[in-house]
């Protein structure tokens, strides 16, 4: 018969394979989905019905003022290249070069897109880019495994790019669903096209309404990545913002324009903090974030602009 010291020491062995197996031992995979939302003002989200940011703002933090200029340099044009140049390198327009949408003198070689910055430190991670704005596929985005542009042509109709978004959307949902992305961003279009075409601001319904469009967008990629076999092992970030705000039907020159001048920011998920941002934060926090998250610390030589920002 044996002893009571036997049985617990059984039981114990026993305890500690199954606490201690390798599966239930690893750390969770850190994973980011990054959504760009083009010409969005943040009062005009909060006039919309958007469940799904909403959702993303109580499960994260904050800020309805994300500054899309910085302190240290401001010379560039308010508008999209430029802004997607700082969020997806975490530098501002005298480092990547991009003053303007001709994106002559863009040094991306020497400021390459975040994907390059995570490629460098972690080879093997994996990276997709799904765009419905086609000069960021064919300048900025590198060291991506997926580069897809959907944009068929410049200055389209809102319905043409809600077409595009739509299906930028169903690519990145198959890539969630199928593939295992490490950082995928996602670029939504049509909330400029409708300020450009009806007016930035939340009393234009047309605009409300192609902010609510972009929204089940948002919520249908938040879906996938929830539907993922593996979900229960993974933890995911969320990161949204836009490039600039807007006023009337246009956003240059927006240098004294606080309408323009104000993005926003939301960073979601179990490891970013809740509520709103005590400090200002700038477009080029949100690749530095997504960085820090994935592990990835930045090297003093890559000069980067932004710092981690909402992470607890
Ligand atoms: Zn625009």
């Amino acid at each position: 018969m044996k002893t009571v010291a036997q049985l617990l020491s059984a039981l114990c062995a026993l305890c500690f394979l199954l606490f201690h197996s390798p599966a239930s031992a690893a750390e969770p995979a850190k994973k980011v989905l990054y959504i760009g939302i083009d010409g969005t003002r943040f009062d005009a989200i909060e006039k919309a019905a958007t469940p799904n940011l909403d959702a993303l703002m109580v499960n994260g933090i904050h800020s309805p003022a994300c500054l899309i200029l910085g302190e240290r340099y401001q010379k560039n044009d308010t508008i999209s290249g430029p802004g997607w140049s700082s969020i997806l390198t975490g530098v501002w327009a005298d480092k990547h070069g991009v003053h303007d949408n001709s994106f002559t003198g863009r040094n991306y070689a020497d400021f390459p897109h975040f994907f390059a910055r995570l490629k460098e430190v972690r080879p093997n991670a994996k990276t997709a880019s799904f765009v419905t704005w086609k000069p960021i596929a064919e300048y900025i985005t590198s060291a991506a495994d997926v580069n897809q542009n959907f944009e068929e042509k410049e200055k389209g109709s809102v319905a043409d790019y809600d077409r595009y978004d739509t299906q930028a959307t169903d690519a990145a949902v198959k890539h969630i669903t199928e593939a295992n992305p490490d950082a995928l961003f996602l670029y939504i279009g049509q909330v400029d096209v409708a300020g450009h075409t009806h007016g930035f601001h939340p009393a234009v319904p047309e605009y409300v309404a192609a902010i609510e469009r972009a929204d089940k967008l948002v919520g249908r990629t938040l879906a996938a990545v929830k539907g993922r076999k593996t979900f229960a092992e993974e933890d995911w970030l969320v990161v949204v913002t836009s490039d600039h705000g807007g006023q009337g039907k246009g956003h240059g020159g927006g240098h004294k324009t606080p309408e323009i001048l104000n993005s926003f920011l939301i960073v979601s998920g179990a490891a970013a903090k809740r509520g709103t941002f005590d400090e200002q934060v700038y477009l080029v926090d949100a690749p530095v974030t997504v960085l820090a998250h994935l592990g990835v610390k930045p090297k003093d030589e890559w000069k980067l602009d932004g710092r981690a920002a909402g992470l607890k």
